[in-house]
């Protein structure tokens, strides 16, 4: 996956000024950065629910047509963004789950109506994704009958369901109660240690340094850092970071 020279901005806010941030198969990268760093935005990007103004964005060897239309930047073909989108497999801060479905059935809905997968088949797998994230007995639970950690393993399991090549992840833990939050950094260490393909937006210092192969800081738009976890934080190159991470 490569997302390179990403610009975008909102009107007069540039958001991103030119970031470029890769991973190879296996690789999890942290994305780093203050609130409103643009950080969002990057990952929305790369799933062109933003669309970037400039840049390229290559997934599994395929990059993306981009036109201009109206003055803007937009994908060429909407089937090669559909295409795109399963195979990156978003995780949010707010779960998203759909809170009329149970467990079970959010992990199922996309294999059986995007896919194709039969039935029968995507409801064995569910169960085996729901037990691989620690949600057993639970597959009849609707969103809000579970708990932060759970509704947070659950769309783990509905992004797993897809067979992703890449897991996008915004600040997966940033909602949870403090108690709840190593449930699921664990299920995200077993992910990265199964060699998944990963991109976390992440507040969380100890699984940027211990977990991640690579680490990026972003700053006003800008990537500030970039390198191996031991780079990044024993030799960080800007102040800004320094900063940053003496802060927590
Ligand atoms: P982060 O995730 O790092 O906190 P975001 O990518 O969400 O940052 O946002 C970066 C900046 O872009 C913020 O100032 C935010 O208000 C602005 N922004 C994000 N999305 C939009 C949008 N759809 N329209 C206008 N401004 C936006
Ligand atoms: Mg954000």
């Amino acid at each position: 996956m490569l997302a390179e020279d990403i610009h975008k901005s909102f009107g007069n806010l540039e958001v991103l000024k030119g970031v470029t941030v890769s991973a190879r198969r296996h690789d999890v990268i942290s994305i780093l950065g203050s609130s409103g760093s643009g950080k969002s935005t990057l990952l929305r990007c790369i799933n062109m629910l933003e669309p970037p103004d400039k840049g390229r964005v290559v997934v599994g060897g395929e990059e993306i047509a981009m036109t201009v239309r109206d003055g803007r930047a937009e994908p060429a073909d909407r089937r090669q963004v559909e295409r795109l989108r399963t195979r990156l497999a978003m995780v949010f801060q707010q779960f998203n789950l759909w809170s009329h479905m149970t467990a079970l059935e959010n992990v199922i809905e996309a294999p059986v109506h995007v896919l194709g997968v039969p039935r029968r088949e995507a409801v064995e797998r569910a169960r085996a994704l729901l037990a691989k994230v620690g949600v057993t007995g639970r597959e009849d639970h609707y969103p809000a009958m579970l708990s932060g950690g759970q509704q947070q393993r659950v769309a783990i399991a509905r992004a797993l369901a897809m067979e992703p090549d890449v897991m996008l992840f915004d600040e997966p833990t940033s909602a949870l109660d403090p108690e709840l939050v190593g449930e699921v950094l664990k299920v995200m260490r077993d992910l990265a240690e199964e060699g998944r393909t990963m991109l976390v937006v992440t507040h969380e210092m100890g699984f940027a340094r211990d977990v991640s192969t690579g680490v990026v800081f972003l700053h006003e738009g800008r990537v500030l850092e970039q390198g191996t976890p031991s780079e990044v934080f024993d030799t960080p190159a800007s102040e800004r970071f320094r900063q940053f991470i003496g802060g927590r």
